[in-house]
């Protein structure tokens, strides 16, 4: 199709609460970064929809033929339980309760990380940098910012002068919230004395003798500042001001207006064009929250196995379900809804199947090139992903009709068709071919893998118990694993 068809695109700016024609700065390349997981617990379907909303966005500017360099960090360091500058790292806590080195909680949560990722079909990022990978990057981001004179030195801990940027830059934009507001909603906590207001923030944290994770710096022994890192590596790979930065809404404050504020005191120049974030998953009409018992991990939606499950349900089932949903908007999670979505899919993916052994006629019926503009036109509004699937079922419906014999398509228009669902269901959507049965090979795949470690690993621990209730699991889901010289293998029943 023509360029002029596939138009400009638009998305909603959260930092102008409008939607803009996007730009990017150096076309064709776009630069876009997105907070990743911090790895010290397994990942629900919460965050997995915040990195699909991204994935989407990935692909789509891919689609349109940018360049883009996609930045999504792994936290492994500096993220205080409670999301404040005291207590516990919350990884060298995991590293404790689990008796592990931080770095080996580091190295199994983002393997599970990378698994799950696998599983709902989201690809990776063009770069993945750690925290703990860049500490020279934040200690001279630091440095600058003190320079600067809106970060200073307390007892070996470094913070940044909130009241000071204020005086002379715009705190709390993005998040509308207003510097006189959050002083007199401020409350007092503990270690607050090192700081000269409470709505400072710690860049550089000074660390205790007993504290596992810490580096040298001009400040003495200690770690980053949680908001520190992503500032420093969004800078380092995509520049002082790029295009797209990405994250969940909950991130918005103070992590996100931190980052502004780190990126204009340390560069002088604001760091992001763009910002986007996507919004939260309910169960229920609850919050999805590990606390509230509903944040179920991807492993029990599958196999059905959690109280508020009536049954298991395939990856792509539950891609596809959020997807029907646009990024901005919350989206309840019910069985009724899933059991929708599967339906759907089903009838989309056999649609599908049926388009590749249609019979070409003499004339179109149907304006195929209007459906495709249909489409474009969705997706370039702010990523309207419900409306492109409402357009790809209106196909669905021509595409049965001809199989029917109720309508024509010439053999360009079904290579438009063939075109049009490749490029949307396949690329864009980034669904793939699974049978609609939850124990279908490729969907189940990764989790038997998953399956298979965690009965050699209780194996090792002569932890039979669990082993045979991971066995058990495996089948009622139809699989049976098997111990060979080689290792363990799966197969049917
Ligand atoms: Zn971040």
């Amino acid at each position: 199709m023509s360029d002029l068809l596939k138009g400009p695109f638009h998305l909603t700016n959260t930092l102008t609460r409008k939607k803009e024609e996007f730009v990017p700065l150096r076309p064709p390349h776009v630069g876009l970064y997105v907070c990743g997981p911090t790895v010290y617990s397994d990942v629900h379907l919460g965050n997995v929809r915040s990195f699909l909303t991204f994935d989407v966005l990935y692909r789509w500017l891919t689609h349109l033929g940018y360049k883009v360099r996609y930045v999504r960090n792994i936290t492994d360091v500096g993220h205080l339980v409670g999301d404040v500058d005291e207590g516990e790292d919350k990884i060298a806590k995991r590293a404790r309760l689990e008796q592990l080195e931080p770095m080996e909680i580091v190295q199994k949560y983002t393997n599970g990380f990378h698994d799950v990722m696998r599983l709902f079909n989201i690809l990776p990022p063009s770069i993945e940098p750690t925290a703990t990978g860049h500490l020279i990057e934040q200690i001279g981001m630091v440095e600058r910012i003190v320079e600067s004179g809106y970060g200073y030195e307390a007892n070996g801990s470094v913070y940044f002068d909130v009241p000071k940027f204020a005086e002379k830059h715009a705190y709390g934009e993005l998040s509308g919230r207003r510097i006189d507001e959050l002083m007199s909603n401020t409350r007092d906590t503990e270690g607050q004395d090192e700081k000269r207001s409470p709505l400072d923030f710690a860049i550089w944290k000074k660390a205790e003798p007993q504290h596992l994770m810490k580096w040298p710096s001009p400040w003495g022994e200690g770690f980053p500042g949680w908001h520190l890192e992503c500032s420093a590596m969004s800078t380092k790979y995509l520049g002082l001001t790029f295009d797209i930065h990405g994250g969940g809404m909950d991130l918005k404050f103070p992590h996100h207006e931190c980052e502004i504020a780190q990126s204009v005191a340390a560069d002088g120049v604001a760091p992001v064009r763009y910002w986007m974030h996507g919004n939260m998953l309910t169960v229920n009409g609850r919050k999805m929250a590990k606390s509230e018992g509903n944040g179920f991990t991807p492993e029990e939606l599958l196999t059905g196995n959690h109280k508020l499950l009536e049954q298991g349900y395939s990856a792509m089932t539950v891609r596809f379900f959020m997807l029907q949903c646009h990024y901005a908007s919350t989206l309840d999670f019910s069985n009724a809804a899933m059991q929708a979505a599967e339906k759907g899919l089903e009838r989309l993916m056999a649609a599908v199947v049926t388009l590749h052994k249609l019979k070409p006629g003499a004339t179109d019926g149907a304006d195929v090139e209007a459906l495709t503009g249909r489409c474009y036109a969705a997706m370039n509004d702010d990523l309207n992903t419900p409306v492109m699937i409402a357009e790809l079922f209106e196909g669905v419906r021509i595409i049965n009709s001809v199989h029917d014999g109720k309508l024509e398509l010439t053999a360009a228009g079904i290579d438009s068709l063939k075109g049009l669902y490749q490029s949307m269901v396949f690329e864009v959507l980034g669904l793939k071919e699974e049978s609609s049965s939850a124990s279908d090979d490729g969907a189940m795949d990764g989790l038997v893998q998953e399956f298979i470690r965690m009965r050699a690993e209780a194996k090792a621990r002569k932890d039979f118990g669990s082993s045979d209730a991971i066995r058990d699991r495996l089948l009622a889901l139809g699989i049976v694993l098997k111990d060979t010289k080689e290792g363990t293998t799966w197969e049917r029943a």
